[in-house]
């Protein structure tokens, strides 16, 4: 039989679609519709009471359950298990995905309605998702505090923005390009344990019809702008399960997978190179990790009060404000802006260059790749370092400040009700005890992760193994300071402003 033609490292592989009633129920044209709905109407729900329910923000479900609940789910379960699993049942695109389409579920017309053009290939990166990412960050201090700026952030992000693009560009432009949150999941869905591949990219090159990417009766062309045939990585791909109604061959596997190799591959087999979209996409969560652990939780009340651009008082807590004291500081706007943008952008990708100038003069500068290719490559061990320290960010929120969400689900719309009896529940952190130590082995484990991704990506750079182990040494040191950074952020064993003293505040 002849051999399948596969990818290096395509082994511990299961296809979920050989389950029929999975194949059945992805297949059917209905699916997507029927698992946007339910979260659209629940962004709805969000978007009354971010307006309508109670103006303080740990009594507002929009407020406790976007940044809380959605935030959690997203980082603790969703993206390091599913990938794109939230993409495939996203709301934002919805409205202007039905209007583009004119229709919920069926096969309409290929071309969308509306002005259906083409995204510019200048633009052909996720460096808007990057600043879209950091533009709603530089406001994450009003966002987590006040109502009225969350209900802003979801009309735009679920009514407005991904409407007015669906209406001008064709496909998903939006969730392929622009979506903050996209940027981040399509990163972290690299290390999933889930992927969508061709079964035999043997059967593709051979297929005439592509209707996986031309559409067909059964469904549309890709609406992320990927080519099946040629999917290595996760990162693009939405999950929408087009291409499974569409491949009349039948060559698409849902597979679950024992480790994946998208963080050593380069992208479309070498028809498009990496660029540096998505290492600075790795730096701004890195850095972002950090930041929003010094904000919500650190022990310095200074980074609290420069993100609360709005508040008169120090906020003991972020999701707690004092609402009665609303005056705008531009000063502290411009200092997180900057601290923001500036560490992300500058100082985390020059401190990152310099070890990997080491890299490159330990293994010998003349016989090693590019500086830049490997910048670019090495950059990718931040995606498990930095997706732990963000699993440990999350669960932190969620245990301390979960209590609130379920005294806020008894009167969602600040009506008075107490429906679930559960109104009146005093704020109850849980596990305050044994947080640090859970964050501290998840850390742990995230450092151990990116080592070996690390060996991992050395080895794909280099023949020789003693340069390979070289190369790595600087990089690892690299993990290693960052992991200590984070462990420092949450068990506080030094004060970090004065150790750079004073630069900042
Ligand atoms: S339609 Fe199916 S077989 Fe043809 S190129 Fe696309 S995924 Fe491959
Ligand atoms: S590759 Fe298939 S599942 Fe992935 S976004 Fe494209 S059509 Fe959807």
């Amino acid at each position: 039989m002849a051999q399948k033609a596969r990818y290096p490292g395509y082994k511990y592989r299961f296809d979920l679609l050989k389950i029929p009633i999975i194949k059945r129920i992805v297949k059917s044209r209905s699916f997507q519709f029927a698992v946007i709905f339910p979260n659209f109407v629940v962004f709805i729900i969000l978007m009354v009471s971010a307006f309508i329910g109670s103006p303080v923000g740990n009594k507002n479900l929009a407020v406790l359950v976007v940044w809380i609940l959605w935030w959690a789910a997203l980082m603790i379960v969703l993206t390091p298990l599913g990938g794109r699993l939230w993409c495939m049942m996203c709301p934002m695109p919805a409205i202007g995905e039905w209007l583009q389409r004119r229709t919920f579920t069926k096969k309409k017309r290929e071309k969308g309605y509306g002005l259906a053009k083409k995204w510019p290939r200048k633009l052909d990166n996720i460096w808007l998702q990057n600043f879209s990412f950091l533009t709603v960050s530089t406001f994450i201090g009003v966002l987590t505090t006040r109502p009225w700026a969350t209900g802003i952030m979801l009309v735009l992000l679920v009514l407005v923005l991904p409407t007015i693009f669906h209406m001008v560009f064709e496909k998903r432009v939006w969730c392929r390009y622009i979506c903050p949150v996209s940027g981040f999941i399509g990163l972290y869905s690299m290390v999933a344990p889930i992927e969508l591949r061709v079964k035999d990219r043997g059967v593709c090159l051979k297929h005439i019809g592509k209707e996986c990417i031309r559409g067909s009766p059964a469904g549309y062309g890709c609406p992320w702008f990927e080519f099946p045939q040629n999917l290595n990585r996760n990162a693009y791909c939405g999950l929408c399960m087009e291409c499974v109604k569409t491949c009349p061959l039948d060559n698409i596997a849902l597979n679950i997978r024992l480790g994946g190799n998208d963080l050593y591959v380069e992208p479309w087999h070498g028809i498009k190179k990496k660029g540096l979209d998505e290492p600075f996409k790795a730096f701004i969560m890195s850095t972002l990790a950090v930041i929003y652990a010094l904000v919500f939780a650190g022990p310095d009340p200074w980074f609290k009060d420069v993100a609360n651009i709005f508040g008169g008082e120090t906020f003991s807590r972020i999701f707690v404000d004092n609402v009665l004291q609303e005056s705008f500081h531009p000063e502290r706007l411009a200092t997180f802006a900057a601290i923001v943008w500036g560490s992300t952008l500058v100082v985390m990708p020059v401190a990152f260059l310099i070890f990997v100038v080491a890299a490159k003069a330990l293994s010998g500068w003349k016989d090693s790749p590019p500086l830049k290719k490997m910048f670019i490559n090495y950059s990718y061990m931040l995606v498990p370092l930095s997706l732990t320290a963000w699993i440990a960010f999350a669960l932190y929120i969620l245990l301390i400040n979960g209590s609130y969400i379920i005294a806020v689900i008894s009167d969602p719309l600040n009506f008075g009700w107490n429906l679930f009896g559960t109104k009146d529940l005093p704020w109850t952190p849980i596990g305050t005890s044994v947080i640090p130590y859970i964050q501290a082995a998840i850390i742990i484990f995230g450092l151990i992760w990116t080592v070996n991704t690390i060996k991992n990506i050395s080895k794909a750079m280099f023949e020789s193994r003693s340069k390979a182990i070289r190369s790595a040494i600087p990089i690892v040191v690299f993990a290693i300071i960052y992991a200590i950074l984070v462990l420092n952020v949450w068990l506080g064993v030094f004060d970090v402003r004065g150790l750079l003293g004073g630069l900042i505040g």
